[in-house]
């Protein structure tokens, strides 16, 4: 395999790089020297983590979503983690609320962030369906 000029880079819908994506067989090679590492920079982002935990959702994108809603079913406010199967049939209720809305957009996107497991929750709303993906930690 040739080593490429540049890596695979993961956007934020902003256009900004989050995230870097290289081949598994490269993975496998430098796992044990990358994990002491990003174990580090794991605890360290968690920690840092607590500080946006406070930071406001952006529920005006969320309204607006609503506001101009027009896929083919109603919403629906209903929240599942695949990881550690939290759910909530309701994501604004609760006290304390399991999913924390990180994201919205008027394209039909919404992103929630399980509580209990940090997993990233998206809903994609398409015309006729959803799409569900979500991201854990490494
Ligand atoms: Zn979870």
């Amino acid at each position: 395999m040739k080593f490429p000029d540049s890596f695979l880079c993961v956007t934020s819908s902003d256009g900004r790089p989050v995230a870097v994506q290289i081949p598994l067989e490269a993975w496998r090679r430098i796992e044990s020297l990358a994990r002491p590492v990003l174990s580090g920079f794991y605890s360290e982002a968690a920690d840092s983590a607590k500080i946006p935990a406070a930071s406001p959702e952006p529920v005006e994108a969320f309204e607006e979503l609503l506001r101009y809603w027009d896929f083919r079913y109603p919403y629906s406010p209903a929240v599942r983690c695949p990881v550690c199967n939290t759910s909530a049939e309701d994501w604004r209720l609760g006290d304390p609320r399991p999913f924390r809305l990180v994201n919205a957009n008027i394209g039909g996107l919404l992103v929630f962030r399980c509580v209990a497991c940090h997993t990233t929750v998206r809903q994609k709303h398409f015309r006729d369906h959803v799409a569900f993906e979500h991201t854990t930690r490494v």
